[in-house]
């Protein structure tokens, strides 16, 4: 092969590899772009079957009176808080942002200042 053809095919796949490497970076936006749908996805399905829960309660050890009468004493509202904050910290900790911020992004570059101290709160 003469050396001006292997400088020229050279040439060629380095145009390739430059072609590949912008496809990759789409692609892993893509998937981020996806990752963040499906969480928020995957969020919304709990929160919604948890008011279809509550609505129709499916589990028969509790009945709607005695339901009502907690509701009535306010006892288990505390309990949703907590619930509420142990949910934010699993969001943080799959690698999701539960600033006001970058809420619901995905987290690309390790901790976020702005969630550590909410999480601290
Ligand atoms: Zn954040």
């Amino acid at each position: 092969m003469e050396k001006k053809n292997i400088f020229a095919h050279m040439q060629d796949m380095e145009a390739q590899m430059e072609t590949m490497r912008a496809n990759l970076g789409e692609w892993k936006q893509t998937v981020k772009e996806l990752m963040e749908a499906n969480q928020r996805l995957t969020l919304e399905n709990e929160q919604l079957r948890k008011i279809l829960k509550r609505d129709a309660p499916l589990d028969p050890t509790v009945d709607s009176a005695e339901a009502e009468a907690l509701l009535a004493t306010g006892e288990g509202t505390e309990e949703v808080v907590g619930e509420g904050y142990d949910n934010l910290a699993r969001l943080y900790h799959e690698g999701f942002h539960i600033c006001n911020v970058y809420f619901g992004h995905l987290r690309t570059e390790g901790d976020c200042l702005f969630c550590l101290s909410f999480l601290n709160k």
